[in-house]
């Protein structure tokens, strides 16, 4: 029997209230079952949402781990190695050693073990696994893959042509920033003032040390001269901007919607401000802006092909050094730390202003 924790929940609730740390045993695997063991999983804002139970997809509630009541596992994404597999398993093509991610959301990520089949997982080949972290592989199959297929998907974006995007210091918008960077795009970066100025700038460097064009605060996209400025930057408007990402809403997306050019797209993924989205009608009839929104778990739902393609591709750039890996709160979860410890690590991830993303790393 192989001895497992996992950070739990039974009803839905802000994370500190629900989540506990809960123990239970593996049996050995049969048939098509494998025993994993966690390596790496980050702490998203979708999984908060998840706890919370304002999320679209819904976790799994089980008994199978041993309680009276039906608990679910916390966390979507992360990377796991298979160390023990039933007959059926090995049939699949699945060994020892191998190293998956998940198929979809629901699984339960936040645990150091877990009872899987080859329909929960997706296995990293070896040849596509050389050389990657196990926090590379943890954090690759939502946030990278979401900023590239928006980059790809919406409107066909030719080498030299802008796109802008906010929440540019999110995973998703570093992963955009890397990916526009390694296929000749231009970006404009919004990000959110800071109080403390020289903090300000040390995300501005850092964000352009990635590849960034241009990053503005999101005061800046507001205040009046913007568009001379936007002018200036896109070589007298000649350089459209074609795409707009938005992670955030409310006024400040309404701006970045005015940058762009006739008959472009503005792909709505996040939605971090909690306020709603407002776009003038003019915008719609005599603009043309075609407002979308894009979800990548549906999205690997209908094609999980090319999500495995996504995903290795994505991975290449790591191996060949071209996307870097976003500034991460590593979280040691060692057998002896206590439940207290790792639940208020997840209850920071609350708070804005971070300097990077939390992930368990076992
Ligand atoms: P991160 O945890 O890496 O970053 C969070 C970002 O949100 C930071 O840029 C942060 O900026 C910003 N932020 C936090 N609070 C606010 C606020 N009140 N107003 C404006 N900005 C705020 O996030 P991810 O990259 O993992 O995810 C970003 C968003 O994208 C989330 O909403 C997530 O759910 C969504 N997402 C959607 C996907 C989809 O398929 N649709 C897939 C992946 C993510 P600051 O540093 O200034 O605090």
């Amino acid at each position: 029997y192989e001895q497992a924790k996992a950070l739990t929940f039974k009803d839905y609730g802000e994370p500190p209230n629900v989540l506990s740390l809960h123990g239970h045993s593996i049996p050995p695997p049969h048939g098509e079952h494998m025993t994993i063991r966690f390596l790496a999983s980050p702490i998203n804002p979708a999984d908060i949402n998840q706890i919370q139970g304002v999320y679209p997809s819904k976790p799994t509630f089980t008994t199978a781990l041993g309680t009276v009541n039906p608990i679910a596992v916390a966390g979507n994404e992360g990377v796991a190695e298979v160390i023990a597999l039933g007959d059926k398993a090995k049939a699949e093509g699945f060994k020892k050693g191998d190293w998956v991610i998940m198929k979809g959301p629901g699984f339960g990520t936040w645990r150091t073990h877990a009872s899987a089949t080859p329909a929960d997982v997706v296995k990293l080949e070896d040849e596509v696994r050389e050389g990657i972290t196990p926090i590379q592989a943890g954090t690759v199959s939502v946030n990278p893959c979401t900023a590239y297929r928006m980059l790809r998907d919406f409107t066909p974006l030719k080498e030299g042509e802008w796109f802008i995007q906010n929440g540019a210091n999110s995973g998703v918008g570093r992963a955009a920033i890397q990916l526009g960077k390694a296929w000749g795009l231009k970006s404009i970066n919004v990000i959110r003032a800071r109080d403390e100025k020289s903090q300000e700038e040390k995300l501005r460097q850092d964000l352009k040390s990635i590849g960034a064009d241009v990053v503005i605060t999101d005061a800046e996209l507001q205040a009046q001269g913007i568009r001379d400025m936007s002018k200036e930057w896109t070589n007298g408007g000649r350089e459209p901007i074609r795409l707009a990402l938005n992670c955030v809403n409310g006024k400040a997306a309404t701006a970045m919607a005015k940058l762009l050019a006739g008959s472009s797209h503005f792909v709505t993924y996040g939605a971090m401000s909690k306020q709603p989205l407002t776009i003038p009608a003019s915008m719609l009839i005599f603009k043309d802006i075609h407002f979308d929104g894009f979800w990548v778990s549906k999205w690997a739902d209908r094609n999980p092909e090319a999500k495995k393609k996504t995903v290795e591709d994505v991975l290449w750039l790591m191996r060949k050094g071209d996307f870097k890996d976003v500034p991460l709160d590593e979280i040691m979860w060692e057998w002896e730390t206590k439940g207290e410890d790792l639940i208020a690590k997840v209850k920071d991830t609350l708070e804005g202003y971070r300097e990077g993303k939390g992930i368990f790393v076992f």
